[in-house]
């Protein structure tokens, strides 16, 4: 699980911790190093408004603790967003360890990583995230209940990714029903760019529904596989902007809306999973407006896994994380309607909704 863009280090910042924290309005900030393990992590809780705070915890080799920060308050604050649009009783945190995932790991490392989660009292609820296995995580799930994500023969809910590629089918669904007049997929030409858990999944819902399916991915053993499993053609990676084609679906890397792709781009519609589609949100949200272009924002349309992860924590039930990751579809049609009625790019109608919810159910709170 992969997303290039936030693989690549965030810029570090020059506030100081305290100052961070108040301008992107966090509660709570945990140091963690340990010697023996050589253990160096930051988790971040955002907002507990909604519940407790939940979200994957990243290895990366940052380049210094300042990056490290910047990331972990950026990552734990789009999880109260994402969670909060989705409906759950959560609210957003994310963890960041500080190393190389290929060669720092240890047992002992995720146990006392473990310990700190479980110190939280189970404020965070830790899961995977880019770097981290499930067999990351069963160490931690060793000192701490404050887990997510386990594997199914650890009773967990196993790869969220089937879950997050029905959303995102869904949300799809919702865009073309906005922009064509019937949710009918049938037909449809979609590129789905990088074919790995969701993409994959997501051209088997679409090849399912008859839309005519074109596939990229870096990697041209995947490519093959895919193209021969399912019969649909496949472009180079730097061929997918010339492509013409209804929806584009973004399910490799973040920041491929922007001024390069733009200027390129023929799609009517563009629903992904990829995190952070827009290069830029406030300037790429409203360019991609004035093309025309639909764009489903990508917190809302890739919210199954965490919906997934959130039954996992309050009793299984997949039946149930399906039925409300369909409801991705309704959610994406009332950002639609916001965007149009108020003329706002539908990413802001988005983050609109995810705050009012958060202050509505925040004012709740003030009576007990
Ligand atoms: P993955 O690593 O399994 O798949 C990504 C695929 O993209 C790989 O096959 C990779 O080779 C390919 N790729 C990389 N660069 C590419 C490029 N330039 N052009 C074409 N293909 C390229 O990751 P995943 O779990 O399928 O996640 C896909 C995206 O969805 C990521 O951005 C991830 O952050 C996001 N996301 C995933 C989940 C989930 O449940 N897995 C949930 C929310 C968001």
């Amino acid at each position: 699980m992969i997303d290039m863009k936030e693989q690549k280090s965030a810029t570090a910042s020059s506030l100081s911790v305290l100052e961070q924290m108040s301008k992107t309005d966090h509660e709570q900030v945990l140091f963690c190093q340990d010697q023996a393990t050589g253990l160096k992590a930051i988790i971040a809780i955002h907002n507990t408004t909604l519940g407790p705070s939940l979200g994957g915890t990243r290895m990366w080799q940052y380049a210094s603790e300042a990056e490290a920060l910047t990331d972990v308050l950026r990552l734990s604050r789009g999880m109260t967003y994402k969670s909060s649009l989705a409906g759950l009783n959560l609210g957003g945190g994310k963890a960041v360890i500080i190393g190389d995932s290929r060669k720092d790991k240890s047992e002992a490392m995720f146990r006392r990583f473990g310990q700190f989660v479980d110190s939280l009292g189970g404020k965070y609820i830790t899961a995977e995230d880019v770097g981290i296995t499930t067999r990351d995580i069963e160490f931690v799930a060793e000192e701490t209940d404050h887990v997510a994500g386990l594997p199914e023969y650890r009773g967990g809910s196993g790869d969220p990714s089937p879950v997050t590629a029905y959303g995102v089918y869904m949300g799809m669904k919702a865009a073309a029903h906005q922009q064509y007049g019937s949710d009918s997929l049938n037909g449809k030409k979609v590129l789905v760019q990088g074919v790995g858990h969701v993409g994959e999944a997501l051209v088997d819902y679409l090849t399912q529904e008859g839309a005519k399916v074109i596939i990229s991915d870096i990697y041209e053993d995947r490519v093959k596989d895919v193209v021969n499993k399912y019969m649909v053609e496949a472009v180079n990676p730097d061929e997918v902007y010339d492509v013409d084609m209804d929806i584009y679906a973004p399910c490799a890397l973040g920041a491929t809306i922007n001024d390069e792709t733009l200027k390129k781009l023929k799609c009517s519609v563009i629903v992904g999973a990829a995190n952070n589609q827009l290069a830029d949100e406030e300037r790429h949200g409203k360019a991609v407006m004035d093309l025309g272009i639909l764009y489903a924002p990508d917190f809302l349309v890739n919210a199954g896994g965490i919906i997934n992860c959130y039954w996992e924590v309050i009793g299984y039930n997949r039946d149930a994380a399906m039925a409300q990751t369909e409801d991705i579809y309704n959610t994406t049609l009332k950002i639609f309607k916001r965007s149009s009625e108020l003329g706002i790019p539908t990413y802001l109608a988005a983050n609109q909704l995810a705050e009012q919810r958060v202050e509505a159910i925040g004012k709740t709170k003030q009576y007990f």
